[in-house]
C-alpha cells in the first residue's frame, strides 16, 4: 500500500485570479507530490506503510517521516478549505461562535489575516475549535499541525512562500487578503459540526 496524491477538488485554473493556475500547478503538483512520493520512499518496507496518513502524523516522531506526513496532510486540507467563488462569511452556529469568541466577523478575520503575516518563515495560520468548545487562531512553523495536539483545525492559510511568490512575490500580506475570497464557508461549518 502506498500513499497516494489526492485529487484537487477544482480545476488547476478555478481557483485564479486569487491563485494562479501556475501556482497551482507547482503547488499541489510539485511541492504537495513531492510529499507523498518522498512519504512513499520513507516508510517503503517499514510497519508505518499499513498505517493511515492520520496515525503517522499523529505519531511520529520529530524528523522526515513526520514532515511529509504532516505536510501532506496540511495541504490536503488547505486545498479542500478553498472554493471558486466562494467567500464571504460562514452562517449558523459557526457565525455565532466566531462573533462571541472574536467580537464580530471583521474582527476574526483582522486576527487571523494578522496571525497569518506574522507567522515567521514557512508555517500555516489555522482557526482550530479548542477542547471545550471556543474557537482560537494559531500558528504553526514548517510541517507542525493541530492535528498532533487536542485542537480540531477548521481552516488554514498556508503561507509557505511556494503558495503565494508566484503571484504575490514578497506580498504576503496580499496574498492573505485574497486568500478571503476563497475560503469555503460551507466546508468549514462543516467541519465545525454542529
Ligand atoms: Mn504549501
Amino acid at each position: 500500500m502506498s500513499f497516494e496524491l489526492p485529487e484537487l477538488p477544482y480545476s488547476t485554473d478555478a481557483l485564479a485570479p486569487w491563485i494562479s493556475k501556475e501556482t497551482l500547478e507547482l503547488h499541489h503538483g510539485k511541492h504537495h507530490k513531492a510529499y507523498v512520493d518522498n512519504l512513499n520512499g520513507l516508510v517503503a518496507g517499514t510497519e508505518l506503510e499499513s498505517k493511515s496518513l492520520e496515525e503517522i502524523v499523529r505519531t511520529a516522531a520529530p524528523g522526515p517521516i513526520f514532515n511529509n506526513a504532516a505536510q501532506i496532510w496540511n495541504h490536503t486540507f488547505y486545498f479542500e478549505s478553498l472554493s471558486p467563488n466562494a467567500g464571504g462569511e460562514p452562517s449558523g452556529t459557526l457565525a455565532g461562535r466566531i462573533a462571541s469568541d472574536f467580537g464580530s466577523f471583521a474582527d476574526f478575520r483582522a486576527k487571523f489575516s494578522e496571525t497569518a503575516v506574522k507567522t515567521f518563515g514557512a508555517g500555516w495560520a489555522w482557526l482550530v475549535r479548542k477542547p471545550d468548545g471556543t474557537l482560537a487562531i494559531v500558528s504553526t512553523s514548517n510541517a507542525a499541525t493541530p492535528l498532533t495536539g487536542e485542537d480540531i483545525p477548521l481552516l488554514t492559510c498556508d503561507v509557505w512562500e511556494h503558495a503565494y511568490y508566484v503571484d504575490y512575490r514578497n506580498r504576503r500580506a496580499e496574498y492573505v487578503e485574497k486568500f478571503w475570497n476563497l475560503v469555503d464557508w460551507e466546508k468549514i461549518e462543516n467541519r465545525f459540526g454542529e
